[in-house]
């Protein structure tokens, strides 16, 4: 098995061989005999076998096949010929919704409307003392339900408490009955701006509330406790390491939120790096002050900016399109924002430096944030590093306008693989060539940083570059890949995690790469990503996640650990519950 124990080399055996060979010892860990692997900052990859990170978290050295090493560190680490890459960097993530998803009701892993209803009924009755039955991850196509399901459907399995289940990509949410009352919504209830309640026949609401509709239950649920919120940090980060992510970019970031990082950082429970996008405009201002925030805790925090939202997602056809949708023409979805107030909450940030990063889906959406760019870029000049969440479907003559300003496109490989058939229906085939459109990007010029939008998608990098080298789902499908003229290197795709999604964040000087200087964040994985099958390194499997030098997060003692962390209810008993 592994032996990635740390050996402490006695001071005096370091005393006596250095009186004998006359070798200074250095201090600091020395990372030997392994496969190393890193982005070289050029679009390459550079190999190596060996480095050292010095005491205060650093690379100190990285030594290439036959280079001399220092004979005598402080601390030795025989890696026994194991692959070595960088920590991944997840450049798109809600850090706290995903903590939340672990410590509530998780129906990702339901298959149908049945399969959900029994997860549902068995939560309820496992947490007799939540006021609220509160979860997240359903999926309508994914059940091939042909519609939305209902608060009727609800109303069986929850005992008469409030529901509020929030869906897979998060622009929306299922409400039984006791919550559309507690909410005070009825036949009667207008839906606000940027918002929809799905009716019956007869107008009553059915049960779920699209985009700006869900907020009129958000606001009745109660409050996560400081503590609610240190717990889901906890479960958050173990997420990330256990996958192999050591930095984050947190995608809206409220104050609450901001503040759990913080009592995180301030009693040294903070392992992953985050980096922040506020969730508004005033948020921003109220956490960063007069520009974006020193970095804090040894590079584990820092505010970079401010994320907006121009449209809603295409599953449920929020996403704002040029055309109309090919399986609704009545609509082609709605702008959350006039372009009025896109330019000035943009002119907001930039006036103080905050970098933008605009969510972006339809067409329309990317064309109109496009617009802005050009418009604001003569004011705002230097280093901005716009961003555009997202991406996802592009007029082709858009894509080459990415280059322009230095536009970042913050793309979701995970997105394309789950999400293709849907965008069949909804675009029709003439409007593909633009979607998820990686390859046209990065030959226009874009900077490709790469993330999973945890947790509509489970945080697995490598999974998400197994899909951009394929263009391929799990079981293997389409055969020869969706649009595979849209796949991309390897080295691309692994520079998308790292030194592409640390650009993103104004990190490239210190995170992406193992490399002299930079933070000595690494993973020790059970293959090489650069060689093996797409199928091998999807399942990839992480062994240790080191950040800052120190390990954080070890398969072998974590089996054990995480148990007793943390006491999830067991699905596969069905009813029985806890
Ligand atoms: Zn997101």
């Amino acid at each position: 098995m592994l032996g990635t124990a740390l050996v402490a080399v006695p001071a005096e055996a370091r005393k006596k061989k250095k009186a004998e060979e006359v070798e200074k010892p250095v201090p600091g860990t020395l990372i030997d005999n392994i496969e190393g692997l890193s982005p070289d900052g050029k679009g390459g990859i550079e190999h190596f076998d060996g480095f050292l990170i010095a005491p205060d978290g650093h690379v100190a050295e990285v030594y290439h096949e036959g280079e001399k090493r220092p004979k005598y560190a402080d601390y030795r680490l025989d890696g026994e010929g194991q692959v070595v890459v960088p920590g991944m960097i997840d450049a798109h993530t809600h850090v706290m919704m995903l903590g939340f998803s672990k410590l509530t009701l998780d129906l990702s892993q339901a298959h149908s409307l049945d399969e959900a209803l029994a997860r549902i009924a068995a939560w309820t009755a496992a947490h007799p003392e939540a006021p609220w039955i509160l979860g997240t991850g359903w999926n309508e196509v994914e059940w091939g339900l042909g519609r939305l399901p209902t608060a009727a459907e609800l109303d069986n399995v929850t005992g008469g408490k409030p529901a509020w289940l929030t869906r897979v990509d998060a622009h929306g949410g299922w409400a039984n009955t006791a919550a559309l009352e507690a909410a005070g919504i009825t036949a009667k209830t207008k839906a606000p701006k940027g918002g929809r309640i799905v009716r019956t026949a007869s107008g009553a609401p059915e049960g779920v509330l699209v985009d700006a509709a869900a907020k009129l239950v958000e606001a009745k649920l109660p409050a996560p406790r400081p503590e609610d919120r240190d717990a889901a940090l906890a479960e958050a980060q173990l997420d990330f390491l256990r996958n192999g992510v050591t930095a984050v970019a947190d995608m809206g970031t409220s104050i609450e939120d901001w503040q759990a990082f913080r009592r995180a950082g301030d009693t040294g429970r903070l392992r992953v790096r985050i980096v922040s996008y506020a969730d508004s405009i005033a948020n921003m201002e109220l956490i960063g002050g007069p520009g974006p925030s020193a970095w804090v805790y040894d590079d584990r925090l820092r505010l970079s900016g401010v994320k907006l939202f121009l449209d809603g997602a295409l599953g449920s056809r929020g996403a704002w399109l040029k055309e109309p949708y090919a399986d609704d023409p009545e609509t082609r979805g709605l702008p959350l924002l006039s372009q009025t107030q896109l330019s000035n909450m943009m002119s907001r940030a930039a006036l103080d430096h905050f970098q933008v990063a605009v969510h972006a889906i339809g067409d329309e959406a990317n064309a109109v944030v496009l617009d802005a760019l050009d418009e604001l870029s003569s004011t705002y000049t230097g280093d901005r590093r716009w961003r555009i969440e997202h991406a996802q479907i592009l007029a082709p003559a858009d894509i080459t306008r990415f280059a322009a300003h230095g536009t970042i496109a913050s793309m979701q490989p995970q997105h394309e693989a789950s999400d293709r058939t849907m965008a069949e229906a909804r675009l029709g085939p003439a409007r593909l060539s633009g979607a998820y459109a990686w390859k046209s990007l990065a030959n226009a010029g874009a900077t490709l940083a790469f993330g999973s939008d945890t947790p509509v998608e489970p945080a697995r990098p490598f999974t998400g570059m197994a899909v951009a080298v394929t263009r391929q789902g799990a079981d293997g499908q389409p055969f020869g890949g969706w649009q595979p003229q849209e796949t991309i290197s390897r080295e691309a795709a692994l520079s998308a995690y790292t030194t592409g999604a640390a650009y993103a964040m104004f990190a490239e000087d210190r995170l992406g790469r193992i490399a002299k200087g930079y933070r000595a964040d690494f993973l020790f994985v059970d293959k090489d990503p650069m060689t093996v099958s797409p199928e091998a390194l999807r399942d990839l499997t992480v062994k240790e996640t080191w950040i800052g030098g120190q390990q954080a997060w070890a398969a072998e003692e974590s089996a054990k650990s995480e148990d007793a962390l943390r006491p999830e209810e067991d699905i596969e008993d069905g009813q029985k519950g806890r």
